[in-house]
This record gives C-alpha cells, structure tokens and sequence, in this order.
C-alpha cells in the first residue's frame, strides 16, 4: 500500500523549480509544508488520498498532521497547477507538465494505480463545440478514463 520510507522525496531540481515559478506567477511562496506535500506526491507512483498523504506526512515528520492542514496544502498546490484531483478517485496526483495551465485528460490503469494525464486539444475542441451548441457553458470539464495501461494488459496471460 503505502511506499518505502527509503524511497524517500527528494524532490527533483526540475518539478522543485517549476513549482517555485508557477508560485512566483501568483505572488505565492512555496513554504516547506507545501512543498513536503508535494513531494510525498512526487515520490509515489500512483494517485494518494488525502488521508494516506497524512499517515505518510505523520511517519516522516513523527508527528500529528490534522487533515485540514493536508487539505489545505493541497488547495493550494492545485490552485497554482502542480497537483490535479482526481474526481473519479478522490485523490491527488503531481501534474505532468506543470509549465502552462491547462485542462487535462486522465487514464487510470484499474490494475496497478497508474495514472497518465494526457492533454488533448482535440477533445477539450470536441467538448466545447458540444457545450457550445447546446448554449452550455461549462466551467470545469472531467475526463477519466478507467481500464488496463499498456503495461498490465501486456502482462496479462490472456
Ligand atoms: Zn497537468
Ligand atoms: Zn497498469
């Protein structure tokens, strides 16, 4: 379930430096909280609760991490567009390519947790031209596509 303490966050200069810039856009500062969060995340190769960021910050830092400090940390790193939500999952990956704001499209492997966020205009065109004729005006759009990654379906007997 949870990883090896071992295999522990250090987060790379690449995604450290991109979080720093897409703060500075916003006037905001990465603090150390934030920033642990992120990297608890980063380390993890699938999607992770809310909860299970907590135990995982608690076993790190020994000590108590109430929800709403998660939570909260979390709030912020999606607002400046490092972490998304997963709606189907209910949990929190690292964005792909931090490096501009953009809509993104999720396929979720039911077999080992892994996700891959995609970013297709072609769909986010498709799905506004739907909206559009339909006089909808959409604010938040939701793509998740569960099944099998190219992985488990090649390892799979069958
Ligand atoms: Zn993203
Ligand atoms: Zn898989």
């Amino acid at each position: 379930m949870s990883k090896p303490l071992a295999k522990t966050a250090r987060l790379a200069p690449k995604w450290r430096a991109l979080a720093e810039a897409r703060c500075a856009d916003q006037g905001e500062r990465l603090t150390p909280a934030r920033l642990s969060v992120y990297a608890e995340l980063l380390a993890c190769d699938r999607p992770l609760s809310a909860y299970e960021l907590m135990a995982l910050l608690e076993q790190r830092q020994q000590r108590k991490i109430a929800p709403l400090t998660v939570y909260r940390h979390l709030k912020f790193l999606m607002r400046i567009g490092v972490v998304h939500r997963l709606q189907s999952a209910q949990s929190y990956v690292p964005c792909d390519h931090p490096d501009h704001p953009h809509d993104s499209q999720f396929l979720l492997c039911s077999s080992c947790g892994h996700v891959d966020e995609v970013e297709s205009r072609g769909i986010e065109t498709m799905l506004s031209q739907i909206a559009d004729e339909r006089g909808f005006r959409p604010d938040h759009t939701v793509v998740e596509i569960k099944g099998v990654c190219g992985t488990c379906a090649d390892s799979d007997p069958d």
